[in-house]
């Protein structure tokens, strides 16, 4: 199916940034393949001074510097322009936080204006009146939103149908299943004295798809118990658990028939 590009324009004042990264892997096959468009805006272009300033004390005072509202609004708005559909999307790690599912719902949208700050951040009557949505990528501060930008442009590529080699490698990532995927393994057979698993190379592709799903439960439970929780599970997913928590039951049972040990338990 041939689907309509998703749109990315990345307000920056470093464009230089985005070079390399629109020139490799996946972003590059996406570009050439006209699933996604990409490019950048220098927010610099819309100053009106000599000297291109884009950041000016802020009012009230104290430390930093804050980006000036009239050159983002210019690039904003030139950026509208240019894909009038697609959300314009600021940068900040108070937004709200860029997971799987909003990574989902941008590889079938039009795509997004990714507005990038540096310093303190931008004037607040831009978030205010120009900006649909603002995005977080974690808890954590960076010193500018291009990272940020490149986090959300790669994650929501990979989601564009027909950019990964196989359609279904997305579709078992983790996080998409509510889950995280399954353990991988590649050649040689042992390493350094470690076998791959033997149902791995059964043959069985029932039996495979049956390991894969309990490693998956499995890991997601030591890892990441809060998505287990939150998931609803299968009659299969539910079978497993059930079929752990006897296994665990019986450990516990037959070691109260041998009396508790004092010792540390460890011969
Ligand atoms: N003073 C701001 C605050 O405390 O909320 C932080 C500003 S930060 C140093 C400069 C810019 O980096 C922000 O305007 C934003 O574009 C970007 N940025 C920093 N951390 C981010 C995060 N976790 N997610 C998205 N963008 C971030």
């Amino acid at each position: 199916m041939k689907g309509k590009a998703v749109k990315f324009i990345v307000l920056t004042i470093f464009p230089e940034m985005f070079d390399p990264f629109w020139e490799h892997g996946m972003i590059k096959r996406a570009i050439e393949r006209k699933k996604i468009f990409a490019s950048t805006i220098n927010i610099r272009d819309f100053t009106k001074d000599k000297h291109r300033v884009t950041d000016d004390r802020p009012y009230g005072g104290g430390s930093g510097m804050v980006m000036k509202a009239e050159p983002l609004a210019g690039a904003i708005r030139a950026a509208q322009k240019k894909a009038p559909l697609a959300k314009t999307v600021l940068l900040t790690p108070q937004g709200r936080c860029f997971s799987q599912n909003i990574a989902h719902e941008m590889a079938s949208s039009d795509g997004a204006i990714l507005v990038c700050g540096r310093y303190e951040g931008v004037d607040e009557r831009i978030s205010h009146h120009l900006i649909d949505d603002e995005m977080s990528i974690g808890d954590y501060v960076l010193t500018g939103g291009e990272l940020g930008a490149m986090i959300i442009i790669d994650a929501v590529t990979r989601l564009v149908p027909g950019t990964l080699g196989s359609e279904d490698s997305a579709e078992n990532d983790s996080f998409s299943t509510g889950l995280l995927e399954h353990a991988h393994y590649t050649r040689p057979r042992s390493f350094e004295g470690n076998d791959v698993p033997d149902v791995l190379i059964s043959g069985n592709h029932k039996e495979i798809e049956k390991w894969r799903l309990e490693t998956s439960l499995i890991r997601t439970f030591l890892k990441r118990r809060d998505l287990l929780e939150k998931k609803s599970l299968s009659p299969q997913e539910i079978d497993i658990l059930k079929k752990w928590c006897l296994d665990i039951e019986k450990i516990i049972h037959d070691q109260s028939l041998r009396g508790s040990d004092t010792s540390s338990g460890t011969q």
